[in-house]
């Protein structure tokens, strides 16, 4: 019928959770809306993909190379929270009852997957906390056996630190992931933490 349209629809059928059926939806959907604000829909993406950073501290996505809340001289810089990726860290800022510092890995480890703990931020974790304002590191990973096997292997590595290291309270049932916890459970495992 259009390769135009065919085109569009295959591009955003690549995106997860999105079938055929819902990419032509969208297709269509944009075809009635006026050219300028689909130009904005792409000039937003194209901009967000191409200038996006990762803080150089925490590892979170950052306009500039220090991201908003490693920036924020009101943080406590001497809690840092391990996530394993983006998302949780907004998950538990929605709760805005947490106010140390994150970082985040970039996933877990991984054997399965191909995934290493050199393929993951922990070495800029541990230099970080070998820099000594550090004091407590919080875990706050999936309860799989992935995310279990990352929180031992980095409570190894700091072992030689004299930090402490907890982790969360396990309200969050076994293969949750944060960031499905609703805010109340989230509060609730943070304060409720472990040390290891
Ligand atoms: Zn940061």
């Amino acid at each position: 019928m259009s390769q135009l349209l065919d085109r569009a629809v295959d591009e955003l059928a690549k995106l997860p959770g999105v079938g055929e059926r819902t990419a032509l939806r969208l297709a269509l959907h944009l075809l009635r809306q006026p050219v300028e604000g689909v130009d904005a829909l792409a000039g937003a993406l194209v901009s967000f993909r191409r200038n996006i950073k990762f803080c150089r501290m925490c590892n979170n996505l950052s306009d500039s190379e220090l991201c908003p809340i490693c920036a924020d001289a009101s943080r406590d810089k001497t809690t840092v929270c391990v996530v394993e990726q983006v998302k949780d860290v907004l998950s538990i800022e929605h709760t805005r009852s947490y106010r140390g510092l994150y970082h985040v890995l970039g996933g877990v480890i991984s054997p399965i997957q191909g995934v290493g703990p050199s393929d993951l931020k922990i070495n800029l974790l541990t230099d970080r906390v070998g820099g000594g304002e550090v004091k407590e590191v919080i875990l706050a990973l999936s309860t799989s056996i992935e995310g279990e096997t990352t929180g031992y292997y980095i409570s190894r590595q700091l072992s030689d630190f004299g930090v402490k290291v907890s982790t969360i309270a396990r309200g969050i049932g076994f293969g949750d992931e944060i960031d499905y916890a609703d805010d109340i459970t989230l509060v609730h495992a943070i304060s409720n933490r472990t040390t290891l």
